[in-house]
């Protein structure tokens, strides 16, 4: 399999103003003095994005939001649509994050129908989908997330620059991580409901690790078969953490 550069994304969820921004500061004078094996990116709330776009400016440290709105523009109260989190200096975008499952009730259909706005917008989508406990627990894990990858990824991916983020929803902010087998059947998995989705367009695209990825962690997750980067929360909001993770790869 044509293995692509990994990509190392850090999302700020709810945080960054204040020291965060200065973070980002020392993350961005690290990576002048050393530069990473692999992409990265932050993806900060929406309202720090033009600001992190001057601090991050000349070097490789790419942006990306957490979310957008499937339509282009209109009566959407407290939206912001995906040409706005591009004009405001993003390359890339976070859909379908557990937390905007879970706690705003995003379908399936929801996330490809924002899949397909990022793309009209030229921004490269972040897609995430993992099972809950209860589901693992209950033996559901690979019918679940292959459901997911069925109904979020839209066809008109195929060919595009995309990501997708395996994050068991119990290994996010908990400290839980699974197994290395674990992540690799799942990633397999995933790639096989990709290739059956996407045909040849479902070969090349990365496809993330994330939940409770740490300096400490990253590099044997790293190494595991398909796992083309890392989605990281809570340990990318201090530059040394997030640096420790850059460097793992
Ligand atoms: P975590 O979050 O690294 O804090 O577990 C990951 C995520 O939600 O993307």
């Amino acid at each position: 399999m044509k293995q692509s550069v990994k990509l190392v994304a850090g999302n700020w969820k709810m945080n960054g103003l204040g020291a965060s921004l200065g973070e980002a500061e020392a993350l961005a004078k690290a990576l002048q003095e050393q530069a990473a094996a692999c992409r990265v990116a932050l993806c900060p709330p929406a309202t720090l994005i033009d600001r992190m776009a001057r601090v991050l400016a000349d070097t490789p440290v790419e942006l990306g939001g957490q979310d957008c709105h499937a339509e282009a523009s209109g009566a959407f109260t407290g939206s912001v649509s995906a040409a706005m989190v591009a004009d405001a200096g993003a390359d890339l975008v976070i859909l379908g994050h557990s937390e905007r499952r879970a706690g705003f009730g995003e379908t399936d259909a929801d996330v490809a129908a924002k899949v397909e706005a990022a793309l009209a917008a030229g921004l490269e989508p972040i897609i995430c989908i993992g099972e809950t406990l209860a589901e693992r627990e209950a033996g559901q894990a690979i019918a679940v997330v292959s459901r997911q990858v069925a109904g979020s990824l839209p066809p008109s991916l195929s060919g595009k620059a995309f990501a997708v983020a395996y994050e068991p929803v119990w290994a996010i902010g908990t400290g839980l991580t699974p197994t290395l087998e674990q992540i690799e059947e799942v990633h397999a998995a995933v790639r096989a409901a990709m290739v059956a989705k996407l045909g040849e367009g479902g070969r090349v695209a990365p496809i993330l690790y994330g939940g409770s990825v740490k300096p400490s962690n990253a590099a044997e997750i790293l190494a595991v078969a398909d796992v083309g980067g890392a989605l990281v929360g809570g340990a990318s909001l201090k530059a040394e953490d997030f640096l420790g993770i850059i460097r793992a790869v």
